[in-house]
């Protein structure tokens, strides 16, 4: 059985050249450009909570980065370095392979060097801490939202709990629906250059792993105000028509994984923001807008509010439910 060092020269030592001192020793070293803050996010994995145990590896080494990727994207931050901390039952050679093939493949993607990690038997955990740069007080946070500025998301909503529903066998897609809704849900495509162009122009952005409106309800707790949402401007992942109406609803206001993000913005912004939306061929749909108060209301077609309180998945208060 090859060691611990074997395995992490084989999989995880390609060269970093975006550091002074990448993978093999005691710590890396990194210097950050004049005028930049450093924006650091980290992000677990466990097996059976945020990933089935048998989810193809190579996907997995994909999506540990990739939702890091997305934090950074949230805070118009610029990805630069990773480190990768991996506790696995057994030292097996094929899994470690692909996987590492995802994770340098959306590496070298981003311009993101793998600097150093952990690796060790244990629980089947996957931790991956990401380090970026942004220009010194120019992050976008969950706290800038002010009543009147519109909310906003990118491309679209629910395919990826879809794709979760189907391999728990809670729906039955057709197999090429249940190809995209599992291509959503294991190869999230992270907004980075989104996040950064929207400097300057959001006013708070999150991006979405749990749900639209439990995530959404992060900014207004962070900003302090309201928003009410428009149903029928929803951005429905098109898989979405194709299931009972109650799971599709779930899965648009509720479901995780898509790692969209949404944010806020002054009207004033709103031509700029079109016009990026056609600069990064990425759909931004304008959802609601930001009120006084507290409440998170979604109004439908006819402008009632909606009776739909389930805000997303909460690995504490629900004891192991629906999520992965
Ligand atoms: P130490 O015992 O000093 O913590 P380790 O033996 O754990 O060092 O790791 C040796 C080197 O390999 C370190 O530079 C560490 O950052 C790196 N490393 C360990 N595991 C990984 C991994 N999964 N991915 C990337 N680098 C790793
Ligand atoms: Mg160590």
């Amino acid at each position: 059985m090859p060691s611990e060092f074997e395995l992490i020269a084989r999989h995880f030592s390609r060269p970093a050249p975006g550091a002074r001192l990448g993978v093999g020793d005691d710590a890396a070293l990194m210097k950050i450009a004049a005028g930049q803050e450093l924006a650091v996010s980290t992000d677990m994995l466990l097996a059976g909570r945020h990933f089935l145990p048998d989810t193809d590896p190579e996907a997995l080494g994909h999506k540990a980065l990739a939702v890091n990727l997305s934090d950074l994207a949230a805070m118009g931050a610029c990805p630069r370095w990773a480190l990768l901390a991996i506790a696995l039952p057994e030292a097996d050679d094929a899994w470690l392979s692909a996987f590492s093939r995802g994770f340098y493949a959306l590496a070298e993607r981003f311009g993101v060097d793998l600097v150093g990690g952990d690796t060790t038997r244990g629980p089947f955990t996957l931790c991956v801490t990401i380090l970026g740069e942004v220009e010194a007080g120019q992050a976008l946070t969950r706290s800038g939202a002010r009543p009147g500025d519109q909310i906003w998301v990118s491309g679209c909503l629910g395919g990826a709990a879809l794709g979760l529903a189907h391999l728990q066998g809670r729906v039955r897609l057709d197999p090429a629906l249940a190809d995209k809704c599992r291509q959503r849900l294991e190869w999230p495509e992270p907004r980075v250059a989104l996040g950064r162009a929207l400097r300057g122009l959001a006013s708070a952005a999150i991006d979405l792993s749990d749900g639209l409106l439990a995530d959404l309800g992060h900014i207004l707790e962070r900003s302090r105000v309201g928003a009410e949402l428009e149903l029928a401007h929803l951005p429905a992942d098109p898989a979405l028509a194709a299931v009972p109406e109650d799971l599709a609803l779930d899965c648009l206001l509720a479901g995780g994984d898509d790692y969209e993000l949404v944010f806020t913005a002054p009207p004033a912004h709103a031509a700029t923001i079109e016009s990026l939306a056609q600069r990064l061929a990425l759909p931004l749909t304008r959802i609601g807008r930001i009120v006084a108060g507290a409440d998170l209301v979604v109004r439908d077609v006819q402008g009632r509010p909606l009776a739909h309180h389930k805000r997303g998945y909460d690995h504490f208060a629900d004891s192991g439910g629906d999520a992965l």
